[in-house]
């Protein structure tokens, strides 16, 4: 049984299974960006307006913003600026996992494997060395590895 959270202002965003899914996993509603920065953040980021009958407007941070564009260039194959916002995201946020784990999708698009592999490596270890990263996301990160080693 799992707690079924219900956003207000996306259709996509629907249902969400909050029990299986890693934060800094890949969204259930499909957009590629991390659970915290998309569907969680519509339901529990602060709202801008006070009026209770205003739409629910999530407020992004200029972190969830970069972090979300990686997403953005990698669909658009814009590779050249995803790699450069994720090496923005590196050392401006280097307490941040999002600049190894987008660096890694960067990656993957190119078909640079092993690189790929080594950023979600690091993601784990930076992961583990984080007290209170939750355990579903280091999962996925090694889901990650093993999906791109058994593909090469
Ligand atoms: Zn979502």
């Amino acid at each position: 049984m799992h707690d079924i959270y219900i956003a207000q202002d996306s259709q996509i965003c629907k249902a969400i299974f909050m029990a299986k899914v890693g934060r800094n996993a890949p969204c259930p509603c499909g957009s590629g960006k991390k659970y915290k920065k998309c569907c969680f953040l519509r339901q529990n980021g602060k709202t801008q307006s006070a009026e209770p009958q205003m739409r629910f407007t999530p407020v992004y941070t200029e972190l969830d913003q970069l972090s979300n564009s990686v997403v953005d260039l990698i669909a658009q194959n814009k590779l050249d600026q995803a790699e450069a916002v994720s090496h923005r995201l590196l050392k401006d946020y280097p307490d941040q996992i999002d600049g190894l784990d987008r660096l890694a999708q960067v990656y993957e698009a190119r078909d640079e494997k092993e690189k790929a592999v080594e950023y979600y490596r690091k993601a784990v270890n930076f992961a583990r060395s984080m007290p209170g990263f939750d355990q579903v996301s280091i999962d996925w990160y090694l889901s990650e590895v093993n999906r791109i080693k058994s593909e090469k």
